[in-house]
């Protein structure tokens, strides 16, 4: 996938996280008011996050546990102690203050751990130093820490243009600071997780600004958890349906999209050729980034072919509504554009210090890559969908025994 498509994916996939903060806005403006709603939204949250948590839990997402466990805690100190009377303003203050600093300052943080698991010893270390937040911040608070309220409510700039929300300039600061970075590394590197991270903490700023209003600001700290809890649940379904590696689609995705197609269609093997040599002569690294590239090659098949990693070094392409001589048109094209260019491939062991203009890199090898191609047509006799893999397997057979590099049809 180009970066063009790779970022026009992403914006979908975050238009696809803002629909739960509309559905959640909709809904609460539709039904604010309801003696139930009014008497249970502030159990809400905790409902969200506790969903949150186990969906981290099982899908392997620590750093998302790790911060709805921040939006917990945060919640839950603005119900206690700033929604609830009884603690003195300035500790309210104080509270607000340091929430306003340490939510973006954790979404910064936690964009820059790697994904560690959170049952061992990465993630318990994690959780110590959410948890030390925590109590730090109560320390401080218990403590009336003059001097640090001061600091953290002051005005950086005076000016009549100075954004007017009850967020205090430093908290304003960290808060910009946060967006900028996690926006720069969206674009860098879009994907649906970081993506819902900048949401769901825009959710939380909104409902900070609006924390006089408890109705609002819980409302919006749902919509945060919600829309982290949609991008878990997006980002398991790519695991499970998209090859690491190649990000095609994954066999699960082939037997879904096979048991959906109609009567006609054609299915082809596509394998590598002496791809075992290839390794052996250039190393894996060389290998996994030429399966790279043929999968970008073959996700460019014409003809409405879709391509999937069947496994390995073999692809499988599915022509929907197409019979084999048609089909077969478009592959031997593919094939033969696969055979005609070298494949220009980087050692990622490469130095990071680029070679002067007029050293040849070593790093840098160009291979002669050729597939061959199985070919077969559903037909009445395939009475399940492993009978036209098995045919498009026969004359994959047939392919190499005729010398490789060529497409055969069944
Ligand atoms: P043929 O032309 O008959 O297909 O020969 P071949 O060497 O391609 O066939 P064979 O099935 O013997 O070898 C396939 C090789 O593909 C063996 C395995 O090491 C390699 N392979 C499978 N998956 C991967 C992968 O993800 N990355 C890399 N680098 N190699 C892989
Ligand atoms: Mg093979
Ligand atoms: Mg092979």
């Amino acid at each position: 996938m180009n970066n063009k498509s790779r970022l026009l994916t992403a914006c979908c996939l975050l238009l696809a996280l803002l629909l739960p903060a509309i559905a959640t806005t909709v809904g609460w403006l539709e039904f604010q008011g309801h003696p139930w709603l009014d008497a249970n939204l502030h159990m809400i949250p905790y409902v969200v996050y506790g969903v949150g948590l186990v969906m981290c839990w099982l899908f392997y997402n620590s750093r998302e546990f790790n911060l709805i466990i921040v939006l917990v805690a945060s919640f839950g100190a603005l119900s206690q102690f700033f929604w609830a009377k009884g603690l003195p303003g300035f500790q309210k203050e104080l509270l607000f203050n340091l929430l306003c600093i340490l939510i973006p300052l954790n979404f910064l943080i936690f964009n820059f751990l790697k994904e560690r698991g959170i049952l061992n010893q990465h993630g318990t270390k994690r959780l110590i130093f959410v948890v030390a937040q925590m109590i730090g911040a109560f320390w401080l608070i218990k403590t009336n820490q003059f001097g640090l309220s001061t600091y953290l409510s002051m005005d950086i700039i005076q000016h009549p243009l100075a954004i007017k929300t009850i967020i205090k300039q430093p908290g304003q600061l960290i808060i910009a600071i946060s967006l900028t970075v996690l926006c720069a590394h969206w674009l860098l590197r879009p994907n649906q997780l970081r993506g819902a991270w900048i949401l769901s903490l825009i959710s939380v700023v909104i409902a900070l600004h609006f924390v006089l209003n408890t109705q609002l600001a819980t409302v919006y700290f749902i919509i945060a958890g919600l829309i982290l809890l949609s991008a878990i649940v997006i980002n398991a379904y790519h695991l499970a349906y998209k090859d690491e590696l190649t990000q095609l689609p994954s066999r699960r995705a082939l037997k879904q999209q096979l048991a959906s197609l109609g009567k006609t269609y054609s299915l082809a093997m596509v394998d590598v050729d002496h791809f075992k040599k290839l390794n052996d002569n250039h190393g894996h690294d060389i290998g996994d980034e030429v399966l790279k590239m043929l999968a970008a090659h073959l996700q460019r098949v014409e003809g409405g072919g879709k391509a999937f990693r069947y496994g390995g070094e073999e692809f499988t392409i599915v022509f929907p509504g197409k019979d084999i001589d048609s089909a077969t048109l478009y592959l031997e094209a593919l094939r033969n554009n696969i055979a005609s260019k070298p494949f220009i491939v980087r050692n990622k062991q490469r130095p990071k210090d680029k070679p002067s203009q007029n050293i040849k890199s070593d790093n840098t090898k160009k291979l002669n890559v050729t597939v061959s191609i199985g070919v077969a047509e559903k037909q009445a006799k395939h009475s399940s969908t492993r009978d036209i893999m098995k045919s498009a397997d026969d004359a994959l057979y047939k392919a190499k025994k005729k010398g490789r590099n060529r497409v055969e049809a069944e």
